[in-house]
């Protein structure tokens, strides 16, 4: 390929002479010589001198060869969402890997690759200062479905606007925003293809025209899609960057690609737009994992892929072997991970092939660490909907998958297998291994005010029939570009905002709240969780996984450090808990208090009558057996 490649410096000393020769000049960000992937036709903001500069002859660069050893790259992540795929904090997606990775095929030295995400822009200014000196500044970023989320706030147009405005150099946007970008990161909203002042956006895979740009000297790129082999290439050359996340290394997870792509066309989905499902051999991303276990990464979620069930198959059909072989390529590799999980199965996969299905979440659940969640996508139980969005599962095969999971993995470490489901007061004190969630999507062509109903009456059958979810997710559509759902928008979603906000409150307190006390009930030990931030004199912090649970507790305790925890009580979606094992002789009143049958005043006699040689001498006489959750210290050990 011929490189045009120039440093900036010497773009610079180029146009300036040239103009001077010539006394040509135009707008320097309206060159758009040759169209590849360079949008024309933006709008400037008058907060920012426009520099002009001279047309340059295409031709009378070609002697300025540049290695891309002089080039300064900053990456900045505004987070991504998609349907199978998900990069707020603490996740870090794929893409600022792959292109870290990419960057550093290209000819980028490691050192000159600076990465932040959004959200340390707005906590340290000062940080803005590698936007401003880049010669390549990249925004990765896009929001699919909508979210509410505690670990980082994605970017919204605005700021992304200002990347733009900030630099010097060549701007380059790319992930998902690319189809399409609403007024707000939200459900109920329409979106429309915007370029957000940026010099190029990649409407293929951001990756691939990163590696172009820099290989053609940031003149442009043709958009395309990487090849299995770049992708395998890049995710471990770009393993590295997962080191100036300010999450790392401790409370950061990273989110792997298995396929991308689907079989089915649901009307909503922005898979589709990536083609049948293509995927990345057990040795790709195990040689992934084993790089970024180099780094220092222990926590993983095999969770960029629409069905990993399907994992290594024709694209719908279960291939057993070819997830045995990723799961355990994985263990061997990281033999010290701390947490592998996954997101997205799908549950038509499981009901026209239940055999290999069962094989395959059996050796889901050996391999994985206890709390995984399958996200079933159901959508809706409602046969009107599904029939006018294209949607592939009805609910009574919804149903038998969630009956499969939950015989199949619904198990907790340290019990019997062949009892799952197992809960009530002889299961162990785990989270089981892995669960269904159920996501259910509102506004969608068609829905009346009896699919709410229909919603509603699936998750009680699966609470009435003795199953587990792990979790509920009711959202609201946004209507993408290119999707069957564009033609609707958000007229549907808007008209129903009362009614999906009545029957949201009731799943919340007639399913959730106590499917969450089957799912963990008292005495639950949660190991490592990651206390995050304070609120109403208590803290909360959640583990590192997928859907993972928040947890309330008692007191306001030193943040980002990460403690085991017994459950003690629950909410609709989170539960409340003590340190685990709490130390009779050192357990605080509000921590006494919270454990069930202790109240106020029991905690109270607790306190004056501390120390106790053991658990059994406080002499409580409380329902539950509270050797569980609690133990003594010796009185002077204890803080
Ligand atoms: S099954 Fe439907 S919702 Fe799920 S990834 Fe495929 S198209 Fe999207």
């Amino acid at each position: 390929m011929r490189r045009l490649g120039c440093a900036r410096r010497e773009w610079s000393e180029r146009l300036e002479r040239c103009e001077r020769e010539n006394g040509v000049t135009r707008e320097r960000r309206g060159i758009g010589r040759d169209g590849k992937g360079r949008l024309a036709g933006r709008t400037h903001p008058p907060a920012r001198s426009v520099r002009l500069v001279t047309v340059l002859p295409l031709e009378s660069l070609s002697g300025a060869m540049t290695d891309p050893e002089t080039l300064a790259v900053t990456i900045v992540d505004g987070y991504v969402d998609e349907p199978a795929h998900f990069g707020v904090p603490p996740y870090i997606s794929t893409y600022p890997r792959y292109a870290a990775g990419a960057l550093v095929d290209a000819g980028v030295p490691r050192e000159q690759i600076t990465y932040h995400t959004i959200d340390r822009l707005r906590d340290e200014p000062d940080y803005w200062r590698d936007v401003d000196e880049a010669d390549l500044l990249l925004y990765l970023g896009g929001m699919t479905v909508p979210g509410k989320y505690v670990g980082g706030t994605p970017a919204e147009p605005d700021e992304v606007r200002k990347l733009a405005w900030t630099t010097d150099g060549t701007s380059l946007m790319g992930g998902p925003v690319k189809f399409g970008v609403g007024d707000e990161n939200a459900g109920a909203t329409e979106t429309e293809r915007r370029d957000l002042d940026f010099d190029f956006v990649a409407k293929g895979d951001v990756e691939a025209a990163v590696y172009d740009l820099v290989e053609s000297g940031l003149e442009g790129f043709n958009n395309r899609m990487r090849d299995v082999n770049e992708v395998s290439r890049w995710a471990q050359e770009g393993a590295f960057i997962v080191e100036q996340h300010p999450n790392h290394p401790q409370h950061l997870i990273c989110e792997l690609e298995t396929s991308r792509g689907c079989a089915y066309r649901c009307s909503f989905c922005t898979e589709p737009l990536y083609g049948n499902p293509s995927f990345r051999s057990p040795p790709s991303v195990v040689g992934e994992v084993d790089a970024l276990s180099d780094y220092g990464v222990k926590h993983f979620r095999l969770g960029r892929q629409a069905d990993i069930l399907a994992y290594g198959g024709d694209g719908e059909a279960p291939n057993p072997d070819a997830l045995r072989q990723l799961y355990s390529g994985i263990r061997e590799v990281a033999p010290d991970l701390e947490t592998l999980h996954l997101d997205n199965m799908n549950p038509i996969t499981i009901v026209n092939w239940p055999e290999q299905s069962r094989e395959g979440i059996r050796i889901i659940a050996e391999h994985n660490t206890p709390g995984d969640t399958a996200a079933f996508g159901l959508e809706s139980a409602d046969p009107v909907v599904q029939e006018a969005n294209n949607l592939n599962v009805t609910a009574e095969e919804c149903f038998e998958a969630v009956r499969i999971v939950n015989e199949e993995a619904g198990w907790r470490p340290g019990g019997d297998r062949d009892a799952a489901p197992t809960f009530g007061d002889d299961a162990p004190r785990r989270l089981p291994k892995l669960l269904p969630g159920i996501n259910l999507l509102h506004g969608l062509k068609g829905e009346r005010e009896e699919t709410y109903e229909r919603n509603r009456a699936f998750l009680q059958r699966v609470y009435d029939e003795g199953y587990m979810l792990r979790r509920i997710n009711i959202r609201q559509v946004m209507a993408f570009d290119g999707t069957d759902m564009s033609e609707t928008g958000a007229e549907i979603a808007n008209e129903h905002k009362q009614l999906f906000k009545r029957y949201k409150k009731r799943v919340r307190e007639e399913i959730d709240n106590p499917m969450l006390e089957r799912v963990v009930p008292p005495g639950t030990v949660l190991p490592d969780v990651h206390l995050e931030y304070h609120q109403d004199g208590k803290t909360f912090g959640r583990q590192l996984g997928t859907y993972p649970l928040l947890v309330g507790i008692p007191g306001e305790r030193e943040l980002d450090r990460t403690i085991d925890v017994a459950v003690v009580d629950h909410g609709y979606r989170s539960v409340t808990g003590v340190p685990y094992p709490l130390d009779l002789n050192g357990a605080s009143m509000d921590e006494l208090a919270a454990i069930p049958g202790i109240g106020d005043r029991t905690a109270g006699d607790i306190v004056v009558n501390r120390p106790y040689e053991s658990v059994a001498d406080a002499a409580l006489g409380t329902e539950f057996d509270l050797t569980q959750f609690m133990t003594t210290r010796p009185l002077e050990r204890a803080d």
